[in-house]
């Protein structure tokens, strides 16, 4: 299993390129990594592979488990954020929006009040994921309620909810693409 590595390319920008190209998750990965993946294809031990380093699927099945989920990961680590309305399982956002979570925040003036109603929504592929890649999607959307950018202070608060997050989000990127070469027996299509 290649290691870790900073991501240079956003996910959402990787979900852009043609599906033709089986390595478009890991683009501005380093070229020894890339060549690593593409051994452990060639050897027919992708999916092995993964499915040994996290054999289990999550139990949060519907929007409610999520929503539950997603305040609690919020209570322990973002105390002091804005509350969420709104947490749901998405199937569309992934052709629509060419994105794995989205989070969005509406202002309107309710009562003479101004009212803030936060959303997050995950891809409904999480539905049935590893634990640690719904983790590290939950993780990304709630940073993004203080930090809008992918910058320093943003990756700095994903590590302070989830110590693995980089780790985790370059095997999400393996586990990707090993969906779409059909090497991920029992998980299925979204
Ligand atoms: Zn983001």
């Amino acid at each position: 299993m290649p290691s870790r590595s900073h991501p240079e390319q956003p996910l959402a920008q990787a979900l852009r390129q043609p599906p033709s190209q089986p390595l478009r998750y890991l683009g501005g990965y380093p070229a020894h990594l890339l060549q690593q993946v593409q051994g452990l294809i060639d050897a027919g031990r992708l999916g092995e592979t993964l499915s040994q380093r996290y054999p289990t699927l999550h139990e949060v099945r519907t929007d409610k488990a999520l929503y539950d989920y997603v305040t609690e990961l919020k209570a322990r680590c973002m105390r002091g954020a804005a509350p969420i309305s709104k947490v749901a399982y998405d199937s569309k956002l992934k052709v629509i929006q060419h994105a794995l979570g989205t989070h969005t925040r509406v202002s309107r003036v309710q009562g003479g009040q101004l009212k803030a109603k936060r959303e997050i929504r995950i891809a409904s592929l999480f539905r049935e994921a590893p634990p640690e890649f719904l983790n590290m999607i939950v993780v990304h959307e709630l940073a993004h309620l203080k930090e809008r950018e992918h910058d320093k202070a943003f990756y700095q608060l994903c590590r302070h909810m989830s110590p693995d997050y980089h780790q985790h989000e370059f095997d999400l990127r393996l586990w990707l693409t090993a969906r779409d070469l059909g090497l991920m027996p029992g998980v299925a299509e979204a």
